[in-house]
């Protein structure tokens, strides 16, 4: 190993300072390309390609430093390139290699990485093309600034050479640097004094950033003693242009050049520049913008390589640009196809050019984050006979979403196109002459219409070619117009087969017109790849997290709205927070809180508030309280299935809401009693309204907290039993009240007690007075199917007539020792008789009638056995009428009612077909 490396590091040395007095081979740039330039200026500086400043040396022609053999020591079966699955081709973004740090980074992966040999194309530093591109584009606007542009661009690559490189390494790579800038000086010079470029002169400026890179990059990875060498694709990839701003690989010529390369680079490591290549005249050209992923993919062709793995930013390919829909997930694979598909449309994570070169061979692409190598990737392949099997769920047929933006429409439109031969071709006939690029053409069996889209800036050039080309037969009336439609984006679906399987496009377009938006155009490729639709430009974002939660979001996903985060609401935040990811994870149930509403501030949030922070949210961003732009925006969200609002107030205003809400599709879940308790024809309304719909109402927290109470009910009445009698202790307080007033305690003492220990409401006459329970029990009639007020509930208050007067809790806490007596003796009467006292709620179904009172019971009735401050209720039915069916235990309490509602959400869920 170290006399290898140091031969090849001695080959190396020699390469790169033979690199700094040499121009690149690619002389015929100046020949042949800028001659019309040049002509003007000298006929010297077209020979020798440019004038140089002042003072500097006129470099003499030379063979580029790649081409130079100097590894005498290898033996002639190593410089033959043995193509095959021994080679892997690594592709690394300009993100990848964006600082010094990462270029570290980047050695290290290529190091780890066990192949036997490894090919490593590499972009430009992040921005740095863009900073080439500006500039030419200044200097041909004869704006000087391109002197300081150039400065820095220098100053990014010479700083990170100094952190990543020492020693020779650092000062042939500076030298060469340098070199290479006063040669983009010059050649800017002459662009500024020209006022314009070339696309030659623009291709050889723009792909410094990968010589750059690329050398760089192998330097540092030499220094960890591996035999590698950095190839610059222009001495290798040849490439023919085509009239449409493309290039198109020669394959035969690269591969021979590319063994010739070999021959005299012979190594196990190759760091080849991405984006550039040469022309057969081996003038300098680029494979065009984001054009290293393609140059990585010829490479794994001509290489015939086990794999190409591409590195970026991201964890893959997403089922939709993860800047634009957050809940856009990381795709296992992709067929070439849709991948291919994905990339025109717009998702720029691969360019669309990359698919074909490995498709041939059948070599897979990776793609990979490199700032979290812990994630799998996307695998883009031949599609495997495990797919197949894979395709009785939708999501299977439609694997991504993308968009393009800035378009236009352009719809030629009239009868006299029916029928007539040629129409189609002098359209496009007539677009293809101004070089626009149709991204998607649609067309009406009827022929009456031809729309077809084309990038926003080129389309006055063509409505202009079609007025001319049809100003005939648009004034004689065959045509009755060539219209443009400006400001629309293109949004795809891909997937293998999706079009030909029913209820796909169904599925696209319903979501669509569920969030309200108009599709200008269809086209449906006959691929079966992809439908594309054409909306307006503002809907795009919209549209695309319709179409995309449509398809990837749990049909249990269900955006909420929080109102009144008290004592309760705060504890079933804190709830939702401790569960929601193993809803998520185990039963595909997505609780998304999008708004708290409280009575002053509200919180709300698109995608859903992190609950860890809740609190904090609220007093960092929280806004004024506004209920009805409050349920718009929970409600309003267009990429959330369901909505839900949990009341967690004991508001009446709030409750009188409930009826709008559910006639809008919203859920409701609530534990206030208000709804239920208040004017029955409301109440009925409500009912007959959730009845008839698809969306639900619970409230099973409104009596008993989280005991199951309304459900139990619920389940004899469907089931067809008939409810003779409710009967039970619904208050948690006044259970705690008479189960511990025994002993020859007092009245007031025990109340006192229940109200030190937080049993009670501050006033405790609220509880005293029986309302609560009467709330309760009209609760539970009506579910029995009673037509009752409140009003016709008799309540038997405890709070002494004297004292309802009272002003203030403390006065009635002062005043109600005076009425001890009394109470000592109904309970000694009771205790005589061998019973106790229970404060009780009956609902009598049999005569229709419901009360309120304190009642003895024997003292081996169920209700006497009540500790604490349990709730117990007594259902007494056609089936359980000797031995009544009995529900038992905590009634009342912040965690038990919270508990109570989230149970509600969950059975609303499963209502929308969680599973079980
Ligand atoms: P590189 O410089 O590594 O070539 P690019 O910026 O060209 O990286 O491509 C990666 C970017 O593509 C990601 O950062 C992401 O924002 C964007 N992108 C757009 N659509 C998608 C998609 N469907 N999946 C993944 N990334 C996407
Ligand atoms: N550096 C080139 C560009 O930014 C090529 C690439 O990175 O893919 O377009
Ligand atoms: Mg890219």
């Amino acid at each position: 190993m170290a006399s290898s490396s140091f031969s090849t590091a001695v080959a190396h040395l020699s390469r790169v300072s033979t690199a700094h007095t040499s121009l690149p081979s690619h002389h015929n740039l100046f020949q042949s390309q800028c001659r019309p330039f040049f002509l003007s200026r000298s006929s010297h500086s077209l020979r020798k390609g440019f004038t140089l400043p002042r003072g500097r040396k006129a470099p003499s022609p030379a063979v580029h430093a790649s081409f130079t053999d100097l590894s005498t020591n290898v033996s002639l079966e190593d410089k033959q390139l043995a193509k095959g699955e021994t080679w892997s081709v690594h592709k690394f973004g300009g993100t990848c290699v964006g600082t010094s740090q990462r270029i570290q980074n980047v050695a290290e992966i290529v190091v780890k990485d066990d192949s036997e040999r490894k090919l490593v194309v590499v972009s430009a530093m992040s921005k740095v093309t863009d900073m080439m591109y500006d500039l030419i584009h200044k200097a041909q606007s004869r704006d000087e600034s391109y002197i300081s542009s150039l400065d820095a661009v220098l100053e990014k690559h010479s700083a990170t050479a100094h952190d990543i490189l020492d020693g020779d390494n650092l000062a042939s790579f500076l030298s060469k640097l340098h070199h290479d800038i006063s040669n983009l000086k010059a050649m800017l010079r002459a662009i500024y004094i020209a006022g314009h470029a070339t696309e030659s002169f623009t291709d050889f400026v723009v792909g410094h950033g990968e010589l750059w890179s690329a050398q760089m990059l192998s330097l540092v990875i030499r220094k960890n003693g591996i035999d590698c060498n950095w190839m610059d694709t222009r001495d290798v990839l040849i490439v023919n242009p085509t009239s449409t701003n493309q290039v198109d690989p020669d394959y035969l010529e690269s591969e021979r050049r590319l063994e010739k390369w070999y021959s005299l680079n012979p190594c196990k490591v190759i760091i080849a520049t991405g984006f550039i290549a040469s022309t057969h005249k081996n003038i300098p050209t680029t494979l065009k913008r984001d054009g290293s992923d393609f140059s990585a993919a010829i490479m794994g062709a001509l290489f015939r390589a086990r794999q190409v793995t591409i590195w970026t930013d991201v964890d893959g390919v997403y089922s939709a640009d993860p800047r634009k829909v957050s809940e856009a997930v990381i795709l296992k694979t992709l067929s070439y196809q849709e991948a291919w598909e994905m990339s025109y449309f717009g998702a720029n994570v691969l360019h669309p050019r990359t698919i074909i070169p490995v498709m041939r061979y059948g070599i897979p692409i990776m793609i990979r984050n490199i700032f979290n190598l812990s994630a799998p990737g996307t695998k883009i392949c031949h599609p495997s006979v495990n797919d197949h099997e894979d395709m009785q769920n939708l999501q299977n047929y439609v694997k991504g979403f993308a968009t393009i933006d800035n378009l236009a429409l352009v719809n030629v439109e009239g009868t006299g196109m029916a029928g007539v031969p040629g129409t189609a071709s002098a359209i496009f006939g007539a677009v293809k002459d101004v070089g626009a690029n149709v991204i998607m053409i649609s067309q009406a069996s009827s022929e009456h219409s031809v729309c077809f889209a084309v990038p926003e800036k080129e389309v006055k050039a063509v409505a202009d070619a079609l007025q001319s080309r049809f100003r005939q037969a648009l004034d004689n009336g065959r045509l009755s117009q060539v219209a443009v439609i400006p400001n629309c984006s293109i949004l795809a679906a891909v997937g293998q087969k999706m079009a030909s399987t029913p209820g796909v496009s169904a599925s696209l377009f319903n979501a669509l017109a569920k969030a309200n938006i108009n599709v200008r155009a269809i086209a449906q490729g006959c691929s079966e790849y992809n439908i594309t639709v054409v909306v307006k430009r503002e809907d795009c974002i919209k549209a695309l997290r319709a179409v995309h939660s449509r398809f990837y979001l749990s049909r249990t996903t269900i955006a909420m709205g929080i109102i009144g985060p008290g004592l309760i609401g705060s504890t079933l935040l804190d709830q939702l927070r401790d569960q929601a990811s193993t809803l998520k994870e185990e039963f595909n149930i997505d609780l998304r809180v999008m708004g708290i509403l409280g009575s002053k501030s509200m919180l709300l949030s698109e995608a859903g508030i992190d609950l860890t922070r809740w609190r904090e949210l609220r007093g960092e961003r929280g806004e004024v309280a506004d209920l009805e732009r409050f349920v718009q925006h929970v409600h309003g969200n267009h990429f959330i299935p369901n909505t839900a609002l949990v009341d967690c107030t004991a508001d009446t205003g709030v409750a009188g809401y409930y009826y709008d809400w559910l006639r809008k599709g919203i859920h409701v879940v609530t534990p206030n009693k208000k709804a239920n308790s208040g004017p029955l024809d409301q109440y009925l309304r409500l009912r007959a309204l959730q009845r008839q719909s698809y969306t639900h109402y619970f409230y099973e927290a409104t009596v008993g907290a989280g005991l199951p109470i309304v459900s139990t009910l619920r389940g004899l009445l469907e089931t067809g039993d008939r409810i003779l009698q409710i009967e039970g202790i619904f208050s948690g307080t006044l259970s705690y009240i008479f189960n511990n007033f025994k002993d020859g305690r007092a009245f007031s003492e025990v109340v006192a007690e229940a109200k030190e220990a937080g049993y009670t409401e501050p006033d405790p006459r609220d509880d005293l007075s029986g309302t609560d329970v009467a709330r309760k029990v009209i609760i539970l009639a009506r579910e029995s199917g009673l037509k009752l007020e409140l009003s016709n509930i008799p309540v038997g208050s405890l709070v002494p007539e004297p004292l309802r007067g009272c002003a203030s809790a403390q006065e009635f806490m002062q005043e109600l020792p005076k009425f001890d007596q009394e109470f000592t003796k109904k309970q000694e009467d009771a205790e005589n008789a061998g019973e106790v006292l229970r404060y009780v709620g009956v609902v009598d179904v049999t005569n229709k009638k419901g009360v309120v009172e304190l009642r003895r019971y024997k003292k081996d009735h169920p209700f006497a056995q009540l500790s604490g401050s349990d709730n117990i209720i007594a259902f007494t039915t056609r089936r359980y009428q000797d031995q009544p069916l009995i529900v038992r235990g905590p009634g009342a309490g912040a965690q038990v009612t919270a508990g109570g509602i989230f149970s509600d959400i969950l059975r609303l869920a499963s209502y929308l077909g969680a599973p079980s």
